[in-house]
């Protein structure tokens, strides 16, 4: 009797202990395809690049990634844009309510990465956000400390189940996993080998798709190494289908609905 009651204790603490776990660890699903959109999902309807409509896009076609670009105030506002400037301004050295003072050309104000993040974990478990934090053209510092406000926002926000960071600055990508030794982050200049870039505790690599032309023993490095492969910015066909019979995890696009079309059909 004794000895029943000791196995179903143990079994009781063992399924609380893997719940538990599962609960901590737990990724969403993300949807089950490839395709990342490339500044959100805004061709098609005409969107801005980076908007918070364009995110919203994404999600609503179920990517399985939405991309966009950081970059940080002179008064440390964190803001979603693709370029160093935004209406001429430099935003590394223009306060956030001067550089507020233009929209987006559908209306939205720029937006800050609290805002959108906020808007990208509303009713979404399919679309994970990539944030890309941009290089700082002030100084390498500059550009460090702008990953750690990253990261603490992500963490204040508990977005990290929903968050994957992607740079083409090796040094923000290393701190970020000094930061939080569990974020997925992806490198973004291909000028490291995968074998590094695991020595170096890096989650993946998203190169340019003409660096797996040029090295396509990557291609099996990156899987033998078990790093997310992930290759930038494919628009056309031919590159879409090389890169899906080569099994490549990710691919980050301007034309969402082609890759998804592309997918599906490789897929039957
Ligand atoms: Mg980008």
């Amino acid at each position: 009797m004794k000895k029943e009651f000791l196995y179903l204790s143990t079994a009781i603490i063992m399924t609380a202990c893997s719940a538990s776990r599962k609960v901590n660890t737990d990724t969403p699903a993300f949807a089950a395809n490839p395709v990342v959109a490339h500044r959100g999902a805004w061709k098609t309807k005409q969107l801005p690049e980076n908007s918070i409509a364009a995110l919203r896009e994404a999600i609503a076609l179920k990517c399985t990634g939405s991309e966009f670009d950081i970059h940080r105030s002179a008064d440390d506002s964190l803001v979603i844009n693709h370029d160093a400037t935004f209406f001429k301004l430099p935003i590394e050295k223009t306060n956030y309510d001067v550089l507020t003072q233009h929209t987006l050309s559908n209306g939205e104000k720029l937006p800050t990465l609290r805002e959108y993040l906020l808007a990208g974990l509303k009713n979404n478990s399919s679309t994970r956000l990539i944030l890309e934090i941009k290089p700082s053209t002030v100084s390498k510092d500059r550009g460090q400390e702008t990953g750690a406000q990253v990261v603490k926002l992500v963490q204040e926000l508990k977005a990290e189940p929903m968050v994957a960071y992607i740079s083409f600055d090796y040094d923000i990508c290393k701190k970020i996993i000094q930061l939080d030794p569990k974020a997925h982050v992806q490198y973004l200049e291909a000028n490291q080998p995968p074998a590094q870039v695991k020595a170096d505790r890096l989650g993946g690599i998203d190169y340019h798709y003409s660096a797996f032309q040029k090295h396509p023993e990557w291609i099996r490095e990156a899987k033998e190494q078990k790093l997310v492969l992930n290759a930038w910015t494919v628009n056309d066909t031919a590159t879409m289908d090389f890169l899906l019979k080569n099994g490549f995890d990710l691919i980050t696009t301007n034309e969402p609905e082609l890759l998804m079309q592309r997918f599906n059909a490789l897929k039957k």
